[in-house]
Parts: C-alpha cells; sequence; structure tokens
C-alpha cells in the first residue's frame, strides 16, 4: 500500500501533467507553506457555460481529502458558497472523493453537472444528494457566540418585524474558549408576542433578569454580504424603530435578530437567523488632548470612532431538535419512568433514557456518589458527595432541560416509614401509579421480587437489569403485567435450565477503604453493554403499538455472553427468551 509521503511525490507537476493532458489551459502552480495551488482555464466544452477560470488548492491530505476549487468570477445560487466562491462539486462526505481521479478527473466529472445545477433554479435539475444549502452556514461568525432559539415556533409564519427580548450569559466578544450563549427570551410585533422561549430554557437562566432588548426583522432574502455591519444596515433600513442601547460584560450594546427565508432540507424552506450585537466604541480622549485642541470636551467625548459588530450563530435548541436525530423515540416525551437504583448501570440507564427523550423521571437511591463510582458511574466529580439519586438528577438536566425529573434518596426494605404516614410500600404504589414503566437496577434479589410483584398489582410493565459476577455477562428481563410468566417464573427458568444464567466469572470482591460493603469489579463498558440493552427494551416497550415508534424483538428476557467459562471475553453477545409460566411458581 502507497503511503502518504509516496502519493504525494512530484505531485504538483503530475496534476498539472494530467490537466494539460485532459484538455484544461494550467496558467500557473505554486507550492507555499504546504499547500498546492493550481491556476486553471476551464473552457467551453468542459463547462457549457464558456471559459472559466480556477483556483485549485489542494491540501496537505491530497490526494487522501479532496481539492478546493474556487471559481472566483463566478456567482451561482446554488453549489457555491456566496461569500468565498468555494465549487461545491462533491458532497460534504469524503466517501463521495476518489483519490484517484486526481484533479482533472474530478473537473471532469463534476464541473459541468455542478454548473448546471448551481444556475438552474431551486430544486430543479440538481444532480446531488438528498441535502439542503441553509445560506446562514455560509456567514463567519464570532467563534462561540451563539443564540438559542426553538425552531419548531420560530420558523412558523413569523414575518414582519418587532421587539425583542434576549438573556446573554458570557462576555462579549468572548476570548478564545469562552462563549456567550444567548437565549431569545421572546419576539413581539405590533405588541403582540409572536414567538416565546420554551419555559424549559427560559429556567436555565435562572432568576436572572433578561439582560438585553433589541429588534428583530424578517428580510425577503439573505444578504449576501458575509459582513456583521452590512446585515446590521440591511436590518436597520428594513425595520423603521431604533434599537436601544443595554450595558452587558461592561460593554455597551445593541442587538437584532435577522431572519431571512432559506432551504432547511432539499426543498424544504425556512427562516434562518442570525443575531448581530452592535457595541459602540467610545472614543477615549485625554483632557490634556481636549484642552489643547480647545474643543468643546462634551461635544469630543460623544464623538465615536468605529463601532464594533458581532455576528452570532443561531443555535436550535427546541425539543424537537434534541430527538430529531433518532424520530423513533419521538413518543417519549409523554412516559414516565421510576428507576430504582443509581448506581454503575442504573446511571447509565437513566442517562439514556434522558437522552432519548423521557419526558419524566424518578429516580431513587440510598447512596451517596463517591469518586470511586466514577469509572463506572454516568455522574460527574462535580457531584461527588451528593445523593446518587440527586445527582443524577441534575445530570438528566444537564443532558436534556426538557425533562421532569424527581430523585428520592431511599433505602429499600429498612424497618422504617418514608415519612409519618406512608411505609416504603405505600410509597412504591404511589409512584407506581403515576409511572408508565418501573425499572429495578438495584441488584437486590429481594427488592426485585418486592418490585415486580408491586408492579404486577399496579399493572405496570417491569424491567430488571444486572451484571453476573465478574461481568461475565448479564440480564435484562421485562415482566408485563398481562404476560404468562412472571418474575419467579423467570427464576424457576434459570434455576432449571431452559433460560440459561448469563456466565458468571469467578472473582474476589473489592471492599474499598470506608466503604460498608464489598463490590463487585469490572469496567463501566461492559457493565454499559446492560444498560444500553435494558434502554432498547424499555424505549420499545414505552412505545409499543405507537406508529413508528422504536421496535421491539419480541423477547421478555435478553441474555448477555462477554466471558466464557475460563473468563476468556467474548464478543459481546445477546439472547432472547420468551418468559412461560413455569409450572413449580407458587405464584399463580
Ligand atoms: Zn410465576
Amino acid at each position: 500500500m502507497l503511503s502518504l509521503r509516496e502519493r504525494r511525490a512530484g505531485l504538483l507537476e503530475y496534476e498539472v501533467w494530467l490537466l494539460r493532458e485532459a484538455g484544461y489551459r494550467v496558467t500557473g502552480h505554486s507550492q507555499d507553506s504546504g499547500l498546492a495551488v493550481i491556476d486553471v482555464i476551464a473552457a467551453d466544452e468542459k463547462t457549457g457555460i464558456g471559459d472559466l477560470r480556477l483556483e485549485v488548492t489542494l491540501p496537505a491530505s491530497y490526494p487522501l481529502m479532496p481539492p478546493r476549487v474556487v471559481a472566483p468570477d463566478l456567482d451561482m445560487r446554488h453549489h457555491q458558497n456566496p461569500f468565498v466562491h468555494d465549487l461545491c462539486l462533491l458532497e460534504r462526505s469524503t466517501e463521495n472523493w476518489d483519490w484517484q481521479w486526481r484533479v482533472a478527473g474530478l473537473l471532469d466529472k463534476q464541473l459541468k453537472k455542478a454548473l448546471a445545477a448551481g444556475t438552474a433554479a431551486a430544486g430543479q435539475g440538481l444532480h446531488e444528494a438528498d441535502q439542503g444549502e441553509p445560506f446562514s452556514v455560509y456567514y463567519t461568525y464570532v467563534p462561540g457566540m451563539h443564540v438559542l432559539i426553538d425552531s419548531a415556533t420560530i420558523d412558523v409564519g413569523i414575518s414582519g418585524h418587532g421587539d425583542m427580548e434576549l438573556y446573554l450569559v458570557g462576555p462579549v466578544p468572548p476570548p478564545r474558549g469562552e462563549r456567550l450563549l444567548g437565549l431569545v427570551k421572546s419576539m413581539r410585533s405590533d405588541g403582540a408576542l409572536v414567538y416565546e422561549a420554551p419555559p424549559a430554557l427560559t429556567a436555565m437562566y435562572g432568576d436572572q433578569p433578561v439582560t438585553a432588548r433589541g429588534r428583530w426583522v424578517v428580510l425577503d432574502e439573505p444578504v449576501r454580504e458575509n459582513d456583521a455591519k452590512a446585515i446590521w444596515d440591511a436590518a436597520r433600513s428594513a425595520d423603521p424603530q431604533p434599537t436601544r442601547a443595554f450595558i452587558h460584560s461592561g460593554r455597551r450594546l445593541e442587538a437584532r435578530g435577522i431572519g431571512f427565508p432559506e432551504e432547511h432540507a432539499r426543498g424544504r424552506d425556512g427562516t434562518g437567523w442570525v443575531f448581530v450585537l452592535k457595541e459602540e466604541m467610545q472614543q477615549t480622549q485625554t483632557k490634556r488632548k481636549t484642552r489643547a485642541k480647545g474643543g468643546d470636551p462634551r461635544k469630543l467625548a460623544a464623538q465615536k470612532s468605529s463601532d464594533q459588530y458581532h455576528l452570532a450563530r443561531a443555535m436550535r435548541a427546541g425539543r424537537d431538535e434534541m430527538t430529531f436525530r433518532a424520530p423513533e423515540t419521538l413518543g417519549l416525551v409523554d412516559q414516565k419512568v421510576l428507576v430504582l437504583g443509581c448506581g454503575a448501570i442504573g446511571s447509565v440507564l437513566t442517562e439514556h433514557l434522558a437522552r432519548a427523550g423521557v419526558g419524566e423521571l424518578h429516580l431513587l437511591d440510598m447512596d451517596e456518589l463517591e469518586p470511586g463510582n466514577l469509572s463506572r458511574h454516568a455522574g460527574s466529580f462535580q457531584h461527588a458527595g451528593v445523593a446518587k439519586s440527586i445527582g443524577m438528577a441534575k445530570r438528566v438536566l444537564d443532558i436534556n432541560p426538557y425533562s421532569r425529573v424527581q430523585a428520592f434518596n431511599l433505602p429499600i426494605g429498612a424497618p422504617r416509614l418514608v415519612d409519618e404516614q406512608r411505609t416504603e410500600t405505600d410509597w412504591l404504589r404511589e409512584q407506581m401509579d403515576v409511572v408508565n414503566l418501573i425499572v429495578d437496577a438495584t441488584a437486590e434479589i429481594g427488592v426485585h421480587e418486592l418490585t415486580s410483584a408491586l408492579a404486577l398489582e399496579a399493572r405496570k410493565p417491569w424491567v430488571m437489569l444486572s451484571a453476573s459476577p465478574g461481568i461475565g455477562g448479564g440480564t435484562v428481563v421485562r415482566i408485563d403485567p398481562d404476560a404468562r410468566g412472571c418474575f419467579a417464573c423467570f427464576q424457576w427458568h434459570q434455576r432449571h435450565g431452559t433460560i440459561p444464567m448469563p456466565p458468571a466469572v469467578e472473582i474476589a470482591l473489592v471492599q474499598p477503604a470506608g466503604c460498608a460493603q464489598p463490590t463487585f469489579t469490572g469496567t463501566g463498558f461492559d457493565l454499559a453493554l446492560v444498560s444500553a440493552q435494558a434502554a432498547r427494551v424499555i424505549v420499545g416497550r414505552l412505545l409499543r403499538g405507537t406508529d413508528g415508534g422504536y421496535p421491539e424483538d419480541g423477547y421478555d428476557a435478553h441474555i448477555l455472553t462477554l466471558r466464557d467459562k475460563d473468563g476468556s471475553p467474548q464478543p459481546p453477545h445477546w439472547d432472547g427468551f420468551h418468559v412461560a409460566r413455569h409450572p413449580k411458581c407458587a405464584a399463580h
């Protein structure tokens, strides 16, 4: 196989030779600081639109990565960056580039097609991928400067102009490694509310007052200049009202939100948004200089030097955006799950459920998080010393602010009351009445028996997950209230071998210093397989019968093999089983 160095030997001369052989006119080439540039003129037979000047730049990773082709004299509506004039000859993914094509091959294959498509009306004659070209991606934004919006409401039928309220947190402009994260709280038009941020996003800004007020406007088309001041000026001339200055991070600022039609996906139009913060720069004049010039000090102080304009990217943060990448989980918004046990497997499972968008999570655990847990727990060091249930509740909201979450720091099976009125079974029954599914991740057989019996009474599905000793394997079992087999049946099946036990590896438990009990050893990434499988079972069960919901594989029990009897690792392997009623089970 040729190394990258071998593939690049004599590269530039070879590319130029290939281009000339293929009938292109090469007017110059240079190699500067690792980037090779070739100036090419493609004649009408190559372009279909007459002679065209091209600047081809080969990255240091060429030919494994494709060249950049700029047509500086061309201005197409599609398939070309409107500001730097790159041609879109390939879809973005590198799988569309074949390094053996070389520059000449790429131009022969793609140039004429791209030019024909780029000059055609939108949506017509496009030869390419199922991919939209949102105009807003071409602007150059201040790194780290973002304003959160919710597509679900901001893209629907908002037009005209009006007042805007913003939260701003962070410096303007942010130094490297920091950020300004804004949030559009509301937009009004003639006093009527046309957009309001979801309460989940507003809640992230706590009790802080709204820091900024500005103006918004929807233009007929995007500003075709990659310049924050030009965008600001276009907005100001389309909006009759002036903006008012406010003070943020020690700066005197004004704010505008600018919307414009753009393509969001292939053939699907929406509204693109950008935000401009204008920073007033006061001219600093020393008193001495003022006196020396004999001018009026007040007048001079009011003089401004050139104002700064900062372009912030709109960052879409609606609930829809957070499920867009996994549409099979959409229905989870209305679901509530009780998770008993926020240890290693329970916490990682909880994190999966939060990411999948389960609407409400009730979390129970009796322990506090210790740094030693973190090798396999989904919590973070900043929550060390916090009750695991409370730490995980915070983690859930960190991941998905649209979740509702309750935390309970309680043991199960202790001979005491939860509060003055209730026993723990009262509490469990109340919980099971309000949730759609119960998860038992306590790794305590006694608790499994109790909670599976209570879940059956409550007529709710119950899912247990556990790892076998030494993490040789794991178990995920789901018992539905109308199923024939119960959890006791499942245990009888394992005793009699109709459902196998997951492999157990003989290893000693370890007792970390200061802990009351020994614990098992094993890695977080092995345990995570059990948590992920439980998430699949739970999400499939919650969405059973919904259109397009995440599918189930039809099994009640899943047994994982990670090690064989000698403890040698195996490729992870799951087997599925039905839990039939067992003749020996006394519970029927
Ligand atoms: Zn049974």
